[in-house]
């Protein structure tokens, strides 16, 4: 009898450490609140506070309540680059309406020692990823000749589409700057729930200036790539969510670039 009791401590005390190894693999998951196509459609409306976000990840981007400004989180902090080009810290209480984050962990890292603009970076990653059908966590830091990023303004109800929005788009530009790039690259059948390909926030060193990345040109960076095999979708359960048609093939390429 005591032998069984011993087997049943030792079963508990395994669940425990298994419990702890599943907790480390699930560091390995894309978090994402709503979808891309929600976003293009105007659902603006904040989700989710970012204290809330903070617990799925510490590195990622995304947008604010009612579109303020492009969202990037690095190192667990969360920055609000507004459509005034300045950058602002983001309080645990403010909501966002579509964000994806992840706990980093660099699987690989590479020293880029010459220029290249975003075309030409996105096909030397492109060449250094073992495959295009897993998402991919992106951090580049380093000094670049040329970034230019946007931003966008917030929006008052009714909202309009976001293709409407980006016609205004303010746009900020940097020269011999020091930053961090910041996103993702995400399998092309993701399509409609996030963006397919790149998409990289930026941020100055002196957390002064950033952005939705437009166009680059690098001078010394090191590139870390994290391997992510896990997506997570949070799907709102609004009013605004469940009436809009999500199934639009949409042209991303306006929007985004
Ligand atoms: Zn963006």
């Amino acid at each position: 009898m005591l032998k069984i009791k011993y087997l049943f401590y030792i079963y508990i005390l395994f669940s425990l450490l298994l419990g702890c190894v599943t907790k480390e693999i699930d560091r390995d998951v894309l978090f994402q609140l709503s979808t891309i196509n929600a976003l293009l459609e105007g659902i603006y409306d904040g989700e989710m506070t970012f204290k809330e976000l903070k617990r799925h990840g510490d590195l990622g981007l995304g947008t604010f309540n009612a579109l303020d400004g492009e969202m990037l989180m690095l190192d667990g902090y969360i920055y609000q680059v507004k459509a005034d080009g300045k950058v602002y810290p983001a309080a645990d209480s403010m909501k966002t309406p579509f964000s994806a984050v992840t706990f980093y962990e660099e699987d690989k890292t590479l020293i880029l020692d010459s220029t290249l603009d975003y075309k030409s970076l996105e096909e030397l990653l492109d060449k250094i990823i073992p495959t295009e059908n897993i998402i991919y966590a992106i951090k580049i830091e380093g000094s670049f000749k040329y970034v230019r990023t946007r931003s966008v303004p917030a929006q008052e109800k009714p909202y309009p589409l976001l293709s409407e929005v980006v016609k205004n788009q303010p746009e900020f530009e940097f020269h011999n700057i020091k930053g961090e790039l910041v996103g993702f690259r995400l399998p092309d059948y993701l399509n409609g729930i996030n963006v397919p390909k790149y998409h990289l926030h930026f941020i100055t060193e002196n957390r002064k200036g950033g952005g939705h990345l437009l166009e680059c040109k690098t001078n010394k960076v090191k590139i870390g790539i994290d391997f992510t095999d896990q997506l997570f979708v949070y799907l709102p359960q609004t009013k605004e969510f469940f009436d809009a048609d999500l199934n639009k093939e949409e042209d991303l390429e306006k929007v985004e670039r």
